[in-house]
C-alpha cells in the first residue's frame, strides 16, 4: 500500500470533485456506506479520460456515487448499467441519479450480480467490479463473457488493506473465506490467457485487466 507520507502528499495535490459528487460523497461517509476512496477516484478519472468508455458496466452501486462519477469525468454520453442487491440502497442511489439529472444515461438493475450478470447482453468496454470481495471470482465469468475485446476490467479492493500478503493464517477467521477467494481471483486474473493484468498497490489495491 502507498505509505502515510506519500498518501498525504499525493492527497494535497487532488483538485477535488463537482459539488454534487462531493455532497455524495459526504453522505456515504455519515451513512457508512463503503465508496471509492480518493486514490481510486484518481486513477478513475485518468482511465476514463484516457479510454473514453461508451459502455460501462458497474457491479456494486451502493448509493451511486461510482456511477456518476464516471459520467462526469468519462464520455459524457456513456451509458452506465449498474448492479446493486441491497435494497435500502438502491433507492438512494435512484434519487441521487435523479438529482443528477443522470437517469436516463444509468440503468440500475436490482440483485446479485452473478445472477444478473447471466441474463445480460451485449458488449461493455469498461467494467468496474466494486462488490462483496469474496464474491468477485463468482462474477468474473459473466463479466468476461460482457467484456469486449480491448475492454477494461477494473476491480477494487484487491489488496484488502494488506491482508492479501498475509497468510491465510495471519488473517481473522471471519476474513478468511474471503482471503482465500480474492487469492483464486487474482491468480486467475493473472494467469487467463484472455487477460493482460496488472495490479496496482493503489487504495485497498486495484486490479487492471484488458482483454486480449
Ligand atoms: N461502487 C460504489 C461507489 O464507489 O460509489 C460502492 C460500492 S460498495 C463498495 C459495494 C456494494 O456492492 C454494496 O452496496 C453492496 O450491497 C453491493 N453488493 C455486494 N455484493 C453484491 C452482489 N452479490 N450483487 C450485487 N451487489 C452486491
Amino acid at each position: 500500500m502507498v505509505d502515510e507520507r506519500t498518501a498525504v502528499y499525493l492527497s494535497s495535490l487532488d483538485i477535488g470533485n463537482s459539488q454534487l459528487l462531493n455532497e455524495i460523497e459526504k453522505e456515504a461517509i455519515e451513512t457508512f456506506v463503503p465508496i471509492i476512496g480518493r486514490q481510486m477516484q484518481n486513477l478513475l478519472k485518468f482511465l476514463l479520460q484516457l479510454t473514453k468508455p461508451r459502455q460501462i458496466l458497474e457491479i456494486g452501486t451502493a448509493i451511486g456515487f461510482s456511477a456518476l462519477f464516471m459520467l462526469e469525468y468519462g464520455d459524457k454520453e456513456a451509458c452506465i448499467t449498474t448492479i446493486e442487491k441491497y435494497e435500502k440502497r438502491i433507492p438512494i442511489a435512484r434519487e441521487n441519479f435523479k438529482k443528477a439529472g443522470k437517469e436516463s444515461q444509468i440503468c440500475l438493475l436490482e440483485g446479485d450480480g452473478e445472477e444478473i450478470l447471466k441474463g445480460l447482453t451485449g458488449e461493455f468496454d469498461f467494467i468496474f467490479m466494486d462488490a462483496a470481495k469474496g464474491q468477485y471470482i463468482r462474477f468474473l465469468d459473466g463479466a468476461l463473457r460482457l467484456l469486449k475485446t480491448g475492454g477494461l476490467l477494473i476491480s477494487d479492493n484487491v489488496l484488502q488493506g494488506g491482508d492479501m500478503i498475509q497468510s491465510r493464517f495471519a488473517v481473522t477467521r471471519r476474513n478468511r473465506t474471503i482471503h482465500s477467494r480474492m487469492r483464486e481471483y487474482l491468480y486467475e486474473l493473472t494467469h487467463n490467457e484472455m487477460l493482460q493484468t496488472t495490479i496496482l498497490p493503489i487504495g485497498d489495491g486495484v486490479a487492471l485487466c484488458v482483454k486480449r
